[in-house]
């Protein structure tokens, strides 16, 4: 690359959905001939992707902005927070231009205007599978946008719109090409992955000769053609769920469900707007499990909905210690500005929030602990991220990248990142593992 080409600062904040963005933008200023720079000074622009989903989202988002503002002077604003124009041109009335989520073109002639390409489109300068932020041996896979439920805490649907999917040959091609590109591990990722499809009527599609509907136990089928790790984010608890827990069982997928359950007390789920039936839940758990016993099940949860009384609390820690599930990620609710819970009478004092994040951590602590005590003794497969002197960080089947826990072997100096490896479990805390090549 020459050292005139023009040169692009760009920060990216919020989930894997935005980073999917980010990644995307990053791949069409290097297909135009953009160098990607890593600090302000370097930079003739900075685009600053953010994040609008909680308050403490919206503060990151501005502060960033006004850093680079600060550092730099020249800021293109895009992602969630840049559905709320105002609130950005309020705090900082400097940057160029401010575009939504996904709104890839408006990015681009935004860095246009200020920075014209200094060359026609060179498709070679870019890897075929594109620019990722992540490792080189896993990658997100973004299958749609938007979502068609109305989470009461929620603004997604507000920002990022109704569901809209990308056709399954389209995503196939896309994992192809990843993989061809070293990917070992595909993380599925979308507002809600068993809704995947529903807004395209499942239209049928081919990919290698074959035909598959846009649908998740589909994609899922051609996903698992090629043999690399798939893993399942975001799955709404609905009915054909139980379809892909089979293709679990058989190995296709990655025996790991993401299910965001949010709460058990069927007043509480009302009024957040999700499915109640949480006997029928209980009752699910254990049917996958009985079809698939190595299944990990990761949920998310919020303590302290407005209304959430000391009984339905209890609830929800007696839900916890029935379901046992191994890995679990909690919030206090925090109110969304624009989201319908707002108006929800009786919200919970802070303090009594905290506590019952506490307690309901501590529960889930104790659980989490039991259930990877359970593996000491056992032979796993890992994927392994990092090497160095004191060993290797690897992944299982039951640990999603960021968000769950990792395994760590002492003896792995030998390993590489993106490599499979077989391990014997030595010990385990209540995050994470500890493991042996053995030999
Ligand atoms: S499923 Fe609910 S919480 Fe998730 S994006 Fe849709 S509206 Fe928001």
């Amino acid at each position: 690359m020459s050292r005139q080409n023009p040169k692009v600062g760009f920060v990216s904040l919020g989930c894997p959905k935005a980073l999917v963005d980010s990644e995307r933008i990053l791949t069409q200023l290097r297909v135009e001939g953009y160098d990607i720079v890593p600090t302000y000074d370097d930079a003739d622009v900075v685009v600053v992707n953010t994040c609008g989903f909680i308050d403490a989202a919206v503060e990151e988002s501005l502060d960033a902005i006004g850093e680079a503002l600060a550092e730099n002077g020249k800021v293109i604003v895009t992602g969630c927070l840049g559905a709320k124009a105002d609130v950005i041109r309020q705090a900082h009335p400097d940057v160029l231009s401010i575009s939504g989520p996904q709104d890839y073109t408006s990015v681009m002639n935004a860095v246009h205007a200020q920075l014209p390409p200094k060359h026609d489109p060179f498709l070679d300068l870019v890897p075929p599978q594109g620019l990722k932020l992540t490792p080189k041996h896993y990658a997100y896979l973004k299958i749609s946008e938007g979502c068609n439920h109305r989470c009461s805490f929620c603004i997604i649907p507000s920002m990022r719109g109704d569901l809209v999917s990308r056709p399954v040959d389209q995503v196939l091609q896309e994992a192809e090409k990843l993989v061809k590109g070293g990917v070992r591990e595909l993380l599925v990722i979308s507002q809600d992955t068993s809704a995947y499809g529903v807004d395209m009527k499942y239209a049928e599609r081919e990919w290698r000769g074959k035909s598959y509907r846009t649908r998740m136990t589909e994609l899922c089928e051609g996903l698992a053609e090629l043999k690399v790790w798939t893993r399942l984010h975001y799955v709404y608890p609905y009915p054909h769920v139980d379809e892909v827990v089979p293709l679990m069982a058989e190995g296709k997928l990655l025996p790991y469900l993401d299910i965001p359950f949010q709460h058990a007390s069927p007043r509480i789920l009302k009024l957040m707007k999700r499915p109640g039936a949480v006997d029928k839940v209980l009752a699910r758990v254990k049917k996958w499990r009985a079809i698939c016993p190595e299944l990990t099940i990761r949920s998310t949860f919020i303590v302290g909905f407005p209304g959430e009384t000391e009984e339905e609390f209890e609830e929800l820690l007696d839900f916890l210690r029935e379901a046992q599930l191994d890995r679990v990620g909690a919030f206090a609710y925090s109110p969304v500005e624009g989201a319908k819970a707002n108006d929800l009478p009786d919200p919970v004092p802070d303090e009594i929030k905290e506590e019952r994040l506490e307690r309901f951590m501590e529960v889930q602590a104790e659980i989490s602990s039991v259930r990877l005590g359970e593996k000491i003794g056992r032979r796993i497969t890992v994927l392994v991220d990092s090497v160095d002197a004191d060993g290797a960080v690897a992944r299982s089947a039951a640990d999603a990248p960021e968000i769950d826990g990792v395994v760590h072997v002492d003896n792995g100096q030998k390993l590489r990142p993106g490599q499979f490896a077989e391990v014997e479990v030595i010990n385990a805390d209540q995050h994470d593992l500890f493991a042996r090549l053995p030999g």
